[in-house]
């Protein structure tokens, strides 16, 4: 094993050590190995590859649709950004001097189911979500990082955390937004050895903020999907068995998963599919990524940039579009100067080598 490597496991396990000598109530130290991610890459595994691949595509496709997520249409996002749109990085901030493109509530949520996960690290689903209901309550009330758009249906399935509502009851019956699908991608990491794990626990989370059935559908097929991708499944199984996973909560988010990939494969064009599928609800937002996946499954620059320059959605279309492809690509793949400068990506990649799949 590389060096680098060992460090970093040797690190975790520091970490992990330490945590267990604290009483639950005190914070948990943050002790993850912290290497540039420059320098890490060259030495991963070809699984730990496609994990920081999908962790650090998805982060990628949140920053870089982030300063677009509220323009409503292309020709706007155009006349901003030039006749191509989006083609970089175009929001960076400077903080405690540090350079980065900041990613969005979509990866700060993401990052609280995987390090729920983690640390929880057992298959017991009722403490794992009751670990991830806590992790969402500080994530409402301060979030790493400061408040990045979060949504209603994510606040309010909080509120009703804090308030002692069961995780299984506590997102809205009808809330349907894109909130829970966004964050679903940790769950086909932790659970690649058992795709149909990936599945069910990804539904059981959504309902901590968003309990409609296209929520669900469209959770269950994003874990599954992550899932076969990082096994190193097809595109066509894999959007296939997305669909499957779909169907079993929502037949309608199923047919409208099915019609978006009949689109890319025969080449209706992203002015077309994506401008109908705009995302903000979860049936969309799932179809709305397959839909980039047919189109673009080994070229993550493309796909992270189509699923940026869509009027709805889109840091959340990226985002999805950025888990799927970068399932495929792992991380060396992935374009190395979005890598360098998406928002605290040594600690991104240090946290997917962390994962360990049941
Ligand atoms: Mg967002």
């Amino acid at each position: 094993m590389p060096k680098q490597l060992e460090m970093l496991d040797k690190a975790a396990e520091e970490a992990a050590s330490i945590r267990e000598t604290l009483p639950e109530t005190e914070p948990q130290p943050e002790r993850t190995a912290v290497q540039p991610a420059r320098e890490v890459l060259p030495g991963l595994t070809p699984r730990q590859d496609v994990f920081a691949g999908v962790v650090l595509g998805a982060a990628i496709g949140d920053a870089m649709g982030h300063p677009v997520e509220f323009i409503n249409s292309v020709a706007q996002i155009r006349s901003k950004y030039g006749p191509e749109g989006v083609t970089k990085f175009e929001l960076y901030w400077d903080r405690d001097g540090k350079r980065f493109a900041p990613y969005t509530d979509d990866t700060q949520m993401a990052e609280c189911v995987a390090r729920a996960l983690l640390e929880s690290g057992t298959l017991d689903l009722d403490a794992a979500m009751q670990l991830m209901a806590k992790k969402f309550i500080s994530w409402s009330i301060d979030p790493q990082g400061g408040h990045r758009g979060p949504g209603n249906a994510c606040l309010n399935g909080c509120e009703a955390l804090r308030n002692g509502v069961h995780w299984s009851k506590a997102g809205g019956a009808t809330a349907g937004g894109c909130g829970s699908v966004m964050r679903a991608y940790p769950f086909g990491l932790f659970f690649a050895n058992q795709p149909p794990l990936a599945e069910t626990w990804a539904v059981a989370h959504s309902k901590l903020t968003h309990r409609d059935p296209i929520a669900l559908a469209a959770s269950a097929a994003m874990a599954a999907g992550v899932a076969l991708l990082v096994r190193g499944e097809t595109v066509t199984h894999t959007t296939s068995e997305m669909v499957a996973a779909a169907c079993r909560y929502s037949p309608a988010t199923a047919a409208m998963m099915a019609q978006a990939i009949g689109e890319a494969r025969a080449g209706v064009g992203p002015e077309v599919t994506l401008d109908r599928l705009r995302a903000w609800a979860a049936h969309e937002a799932i179809a709305a990524a397959v839909y980039i996946l047919e189109r673009h499954p080994d070229d993550p620059r493309a796909a992270i940039l189509e699923g940026a320059n869509t009027p709805g959605d889109s840091d959340s279309i990226a985002t999805l579009a950025g888990a799927l492809v970068g399932a495929r690509a792992g991380a060396r793949g992935l374009p190395p100067e979005w890598v360098r400068d998406v928002e605290r990506a040594d600690e991104l990649l240090a946290l997917s080598l962390q994962i360990r799949s049941f």
